[in-house]
């Protein structure tokens, strides 16, 4: 999913009164007009209010502001709520008081139908079996800039050969932090994701050579998320609680975690139950524990059973949980995984 900073979009809201006065004299004519132009809404059961919603199985599209049809490829959509259509720039502008309302209402709805949707785990590239969330079980190789299991690096590792080299493209192992460096810009340069989100580790620590620069590490982080590296949004929102390299600002740390949390990063989720919960929104937080207790998350089923017992959470959804989270630990586990995470854990 491609996330956008919808922070950006952000408009003046003042409106002056006696203009919107006028303005709404003038939209009721033009309403009239539309209603009696247009006969593919009948056709289309698009009832009143949802003029300019691109019609269903057509190209065929009413402008939300004239009401005159056109080809849906053709015009102007409305950027924010992607809902409405305008046959050009002057309609989509004469059009914008009227549509504001609706349009915020809109993208409210479609960012908490995003929010509490499941999200399909990231893969291994290598065994194909979702990620674990939890990161000391990942690793970021800076030949190819992908992450992999530490099970297909174990298995690697035990292979004949196979000591410090990638399990994904057989490139041995950096043989020096400046090495490292160097391959972690050279996959920068080339847009990968992963490689933006280390780089800004890098800055993080003062590591590789490096002074040691917050913001810059933010920038970075910015960068990754953009290009669908949930971490980047993770960690960048993290630094807005925690006011590393920026001012303590809570509303961007959950704005970054959610988007975070949208792309699957499951601390970002289970952060953001911790959050809604600290704000007595009990509600909205065991709507993310469950999410991320479903997506293999172990800390997450305890808020989510001690929200079953005080009766918040209703039989079925508390078994559905709990059965996601087997399926999900069990979709997880490889023979590989097991033997690394033995190694693990006696260290
Ligand atoms: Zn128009
Ligand atoms: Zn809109
Ligand atoms: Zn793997
Ligand atoms: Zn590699």
């Amino acid at each position: 999913m491609s996330s956008t900073d919808t922070t950006k979009d952000v408009e003046d809201d003042n409106i002056d009164t006696v203009n919107e006065d006028i303005e709404r004299v003038v939209i009721s004519e033009d309403k009239k007009d539309t209603d009696k132009d247009c006969t593919s809404c009948e056709q289309n059961n698009i009832t009143e209010g949802t003029e300019g919603v691109a019609l269903k199985d057509t190209s065929v599209c009413v402008c939300a502001s004239c009401g005159k049809k056109g080809d849906s490829d053709d015009m102007n959509t409305c950027n924010k709520c992607k809902m409405v259509k305008y046959c050009n720039a002057a309609c989509k502008k004469k059009h914008r008081k009227k549509h504001k309302k609706a349009c915020e209402k809109r993208v409210a709805e479609l960012h908490e139908e995003q929010l509490f949707k499941d999200v399909e785990p990231d893969e291994c590239p290598i065994c194909l079996i979702p990620l674990p969330p939890d990161q000391s079980q990942i690793q970021f190789r800076s030949c190819c800039g992908k992450l992999i299991c530490y099970g297909c690096i174990y298995a690697m590792k035990m292979s004949e050969g196979g000591d410090d080299i990638c399990a994904f493209c057989r490139t041995p192992y950096a043989s020096s932090d400046q090495e490292c460096f160097k391959r972690v810009k050279k996959l920068v340069d080339k847009g990968n994701a992963n490689a933006f989100c280390h780089l800004a580790g890098y800055y993080k620590e003062g590591s590789t050579g490096l002074p040691q620069d917050l913001t810059k590490a933010n920038e970075l982080n910015h960068k990754a998320g953009e290009l669908g590296c949930a971490r980047g949004y993770y960690l960048l929102g993290m630094n807005y609680y925690g006011g590393h390299g920026v001012e303590v600002d809570i509303k961007k740390a959950v704005y970054y975690c959610e988007l975070a949390a949208m792309n699957g990063y499951i601390d970002a989720r289970y952060n953001l139950g911790a959050n809604e919960y600290n704000s007595g929104n009990y509600d909205r937080s065991l709507k993310h524990f469950i999410i991320s207790a479903k997506a293999g998350h172990e800390l997450s089923l305890v808020p989510v059973k001690n929200g079953y017992e005080q009766g918040l959470v209703g039989k079925d959804e508390y078994a559905n949980t709990l059965r996601s989270y087997h399926e999900r630990q069990k979709e997880m586990k490889s023979e590989m995984r097991d033997k690394a995470a033995a190694i693990l854990d006696r260290r």
